[in-house]
């Protein structure tokens, strides 16, 4: 398949600025370690962000919605009804892909919009923060170095159980249909073990952040 300009337009930037992606199970604590990175300087470009706003009320997606799925998954205020998809899709592998089909590619053109607009403003280095990225056959292509974030499976679960009013049924639900923590470990270049406290997690970060930018002048290939 052809690459889109999507794709071209971030290859592209592969040995001008670090490309890093940041994943991690939900609950993991990726938006944590991703607003400590930004502290530190980094620029977050955040795909779950982007997705909810192309289906905001007149965003990019909601038209193609709209022509796939009808008015009945659209709320009030003309946004996707997220509730209603989701349930439409976690068991409709076709409606999945129908909607992946519409915003995947909004999704991957906003991203490489942010990231150029960064690297035009002089970013030091590109933080990807994208939740499904080991499972997607797009991001492991684009990045440099990938960051995942880890900790037990059961404290993922107590986490967002805090965080949300989702209940432990739906969370395991959730954590089913992402990469096993075993895939996810294998895949990545870079761990943050964040299964105790913020004052384990930001000693790990700011390592993170002084390799990333001790070899920001380095071809990517030689990290
Ligand atoms: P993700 O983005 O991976 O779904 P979050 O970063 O939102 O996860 O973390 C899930 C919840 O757990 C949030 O409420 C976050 O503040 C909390 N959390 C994550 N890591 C820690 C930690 N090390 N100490 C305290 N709370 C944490």
């Amino acid at each position: 398949m052809a690459p889109t300009p999507a794709h071209s337009a971030l290859t592209a930037l592969k040995g001008q600025i670090p490309l890093i992606g940041l994943t991690g199970g939900i609950g993991s604590g990726k938006s944590l370690a991703a607003k400590c990175l930004a502290e530190l300087g980094a620029t977050v470009i955040d795909s779950d962000q982007i997705a909810h706003d192309i289906t905001a009320p007149h965003g990019a997606a909601i038209a193609p919605i709209l022509d796939r799925f009808g008015p009945d998954l659209l709320a009030a205020d003309g946004s996707l009804d997220r509730p209603k998809m989701r349930r439409l899709v976690f068991n409709d592998p076709s409606a999945l892909q129908s909607l992946e089909a519409i915003t995947h590619p909004l999704i991957q053109a906003e991203t490489a919009r942010q990231a150029m607009a960064a690297y035009q403003n002089g970013a030091l280095y590109l933080v990807f923060m994208v939740p499904l990225l080991v499972e997607s056959g797009y991001w492991p292509q684009v990045i440099d170095h990938l960051v995942v974030v880890d900790c037990p499976p059961e404290l993922q679960i107590v986490r967002v159980m805090q965080r949300s009013n989702l209940d432990r049924s739906e969370i395991e639900q959730i954590m089913r249909k992402q990469a096993s923590r075993e895939d996810r470990l294998a895949a990545a270049d870079t761990i943050l073990l964040n299964d105790g406290s913020l004052d384990k997690l930001i000693p790990q970060i700011d390592a993170l952040h002084q390799w990333i930018t001790k070899n920001r002048s380095k071809p990517s290939n030689s990290a």
